[in-house]
């Protein structure tokens, strides 16, 4: 019998995490199930419950379950309590081990897949919620001269940049960016899910400056139009989807996949 894994969310129907799953099986040899769970928004611990106990092996968890998850997860790794949000579960006997593969994953794609070094460099963060605190903590091991996190909500910007003060990071409302410049720019905000832009000035970019939108979509997000207009460099999440998801794999199955051709058929629209 194949090894049982599913998403977890609310919503999940749009996911193609089943897809990308079954592409790293299918590369590996290895014999899993990806499917996805829908569970109500109040309750996540009782869907978990029951997928374990039919013998599910481990879980990704998206909106709107990470923090939950990490309530859940009896032990933890060090990304995940630093993010304080959990997106990979992984159950063995007598313990639910939680993991954060997402910051990894964002890291990855712009370093190695896109080739942009983020140290020395000057990054802005863009919204606080479970996808900047996994993406924080990844983006400031990589020693940026500073991350600046901007938020609607200023107040859970502060709270997010307090605990890393002492590695060069602060935050601020979108109305304090006037006059300021970036070099990488990563948009965690739900915005373009909405279709909307979160209120930026002009001239934020600065050369070479590369735009990253972590949604991802056959169109350009209305923050990577605005990027571009404004001569950056850019990118949509779907290599951070790919890579995230290669992260649990291997903590799943001990074997990292090969993400470059899986990330291909997502561009090429194969998956759609
Ligand atoms: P959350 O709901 O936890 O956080 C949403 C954030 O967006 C908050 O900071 C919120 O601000 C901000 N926001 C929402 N609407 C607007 C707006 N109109 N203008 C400005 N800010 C806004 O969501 P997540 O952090 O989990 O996800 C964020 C995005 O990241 C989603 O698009 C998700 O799909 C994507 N993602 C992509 C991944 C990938 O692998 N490519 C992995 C994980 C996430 P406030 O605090 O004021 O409400």
């Amino acid at each position: 019998m194949s090894d049982k894994y599913a998403l977890i969310g609310n919503p999940v129907a749009h996911s193609f995490s089943p897809l990308i799953h079954a592409e790293f099986a299918r590369q590996t040899g290895h014999d899993i199930e990806y499917t996805r769970l829908l569970a109500p928004l109040d309750g996540f611990a009782a869907a978990v419950e029951q997928f374990r106990a039919q013998g599910g092996k481990g879980l990704n968890v998206t909106l709107p379950f990470k923090l939950d998850a990490y309530r859940l997860a009896t032990e933890k790794s060090a990304r995940a309590e630093q993010a304080q949000a959990v997106n990979t579960l992984k159950f063995e006997a007598g313990t639910v081990f939680g993991d954060n593969t997402d910051g990894a994953g964002l890291v990855r794609d712009i370093e190695v897949n896109l080739g942009f070094p983020i140290v020395a460099m000057r990054v802005l963060l863009m919204g606080a919620g479970g996808a900047a605190r996994g993406a924080l903590p990844a983006l400031l091991e990589k020693k940026p001269v500073t991350v600046v996190i901007a938020n609607r909500t200023v107040a859970k910007a502060r709270e997010l940049a307090r605990r890393f003060f002492h590695l060069g990071c602060s935050a601020c409302g979108y109305d304090e960016l006037a006059n300021r410049q970036f070099d990488l720019i990563v948009n965690a905000t739900s915005a373009s899910i909405a279709g909307e832009l979160p209120p930026l000035p002009p001239h934020l970019f600065a050369p070479r400056s590369l735009a990253y939108d972590m949604m991802y979509g056959k169109q350009p997000t209305p923050f990577l139009k605005f990027a571009r207009q404004q001569g950056a460099r850019t990118a949509d999440g779907s290599g951070m989807l790919v890579e995230q998801a290669a992260e649990s794999f291997f903590v799943w199955r001990g074997v990292r996949p090969d993400t470059a051709p899986v990330i291909a058929r997502l561009r090429a629209g194969e998956f759609l």
